[in-house]
């Protein structure tokens, strides 16, 4: 049958801006110094290695390693080989007092200060007993104490703290630099936790989510990880670190992307949660859920030690509860799997701890209700960083800002000769 013959559609179309991009038409020293020093923090050490890495020319590497030589950054160690015949070798290393990279790992009872050098290496670390709710006044100056001794204890050949990152449990108000969301963290609300950090340690100073560095040391492996990723953590709230296809966060227009305590759950009914609405998944799987209904159903003041030691123990209450919370889970990332099709689903927080069993009931509740072609290639895990996954992620955020290019075009070869 021949066709109807067609009729032209009218269409008006509002005028579009399709994406340009900016023209790179020469690469400047400093851009081709970050590069470079971004791969020797990778563990690059010599020219051949970082030109095959970086695509660069050899010429153009050497005109790299020479802005960072005279910038002071790095310095050059020749090996010879154990026969002594052979060609000598040269070996890039970063110079002993470019600078330290401090990291507080902030949780609701405990934290982690560490310090680390700018070719991953960890000097030190403290774990830290404060009770964030508490209040700042009470907390921040504790955690300043022991990471200022453990600054102290060290070689004074390390140099001066560089960079401070800071994973906060919550989320972080990026114009204040501090925790928000008050009814989690009583008195953390208007507190700038940037600004009591600078005023100590006298150096820049980047706050962040937790769940948002957990997710990036979990992308950021040496082992190339399957992206995108999201990261669970199960904690007194219940939130989620989202690592792009190209390796960025997903922040949010506000930063609060990744709140998934807050997405209602059929598993939770009609219980009534703190942000006001009812049914929300942190009902029933935060941690503060699992104790109170165990509490609850005990008629005892339990606390979350209670309920690990209940649950490794196999008392049947604390494992049907603790179930329910991980089909719940399921059921909410399984929605989740089915919008956003990761490849891979990373749990993070303290019930990773409790059993193995965890994460089969969690991969089998996501199975269940997510569709076969959006699980065709995930993967459930833990993390790969384990309890440091957060401060990997901070880590290499630290290493981005101190070698970016635009920092380095900063420095001149006169401050480091003068
Ligand atoms: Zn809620």
């Amino acid at each position: 049958m021949p066709l109807a013959p067609s009729k032209p559609a009218s269409m008006v179309l509002q005028p579009l801006t399709v994406p340009t991009y900016p023209l790179t038409a020469r690469l400047t020293p400093a851009a081709i110094a970050s590069c470079l020093a971004l791969h020797i923090a990778n563990g690059i050490d010599n020219r051949a290695d970082l030109a095959r890495a970086s695509n660069l020319s050899r010429t153009t590497v050497a005109t790299g390693v020479d802005f960072l030589t005279e910038r002071g950054l790095l310095e050059r160690s020749t090996t010879h080989t154990p026969d002594g015949r052979g060609r000598p070798s040269d070996r890039l290393h970063f110079a002993a007092p470019i600078g330290l990279i401090a990291v507080a790992d902030l949780g609701v009872t405990s934290s982690t200060v560490s310090l680390f050098t700018p070719d991953q290496t960890c000097l030190g670390s403290r774990l830290v007993f404060v009770d964030l709710a508490r209040g700042p006044e009470i907390a921040v100056p504790a955690l300043l104490e022991h990471l200022q001794s453990l600054i102290s204890s060290l070689d004074e050949t390390y140099g001066t703290v560089e960079i401070c990152m800071i994973a906060v449990p919550g989320p972080v108000d990026a114009r204040r630099s501090g925790v928000n969301r008050p009814p989690l963290l009583k008195g953390w609300g208007t507190y700038s936790l940037e600004n009591a950090f600078v005023a100590a340690l006298g150096c820049p100073v980047i706050v962040d989510k937790d769940v948002n560095l957990r997710a990036l040391g979990e992308a950021r492996t040496s082992v190339p990880t399957d992206l995108p990723l999201i990261l669970v953590k199960v904690a007194s709230a219940i939130e989620a670190g989202i690592v792009l296809a190209n390796g960025d966060l997903y922040r949010g227009v506000e930063g609060f992307a990744g709140d998934v305590g807050h997405i209602a759950s059929r598993a939770a009914g009609d219980k009534l949660c703190a942000c006001g609405n009812t049914g929300c998944l942190q009902t029933i799987a935060s941690t503060d859920a699992l104790v109170s209904q165990l509490s609850e159903l005990r008629d005892e003041n339990l606390d979350l030690g209670d309920f690990e030691r209940l649950v490794g123990a196999g008392d049947p209450a604390a494992t049907r509860i603790l179930r329910e919370a991980v089909r719940g889970l399921g059921e909410v990332l399984a929605g989740l799997v089915n919008f956003t099709n990761p490849s891979r689903i990373v749990l993070s927080g303290t019930v990773t701890h409790w059993n193995p069993g965890i994460l089969s009931g969690l991969r089998g509740a996501i199975y269940e209700r997510a569709l076969p072609i959006a699980t065709s290639r995930l993967t459930v895990s833990t993390a790969v960083h384990g309890d440091w996954s957060g401060a990997a992620g901070a880590l290499t955020l630290a290493l981005e800002a101190i070698f970016s290019a635009e920092r380095l075009s900063s420095l001149s070869v006169e401050d480091f000769h003068s």
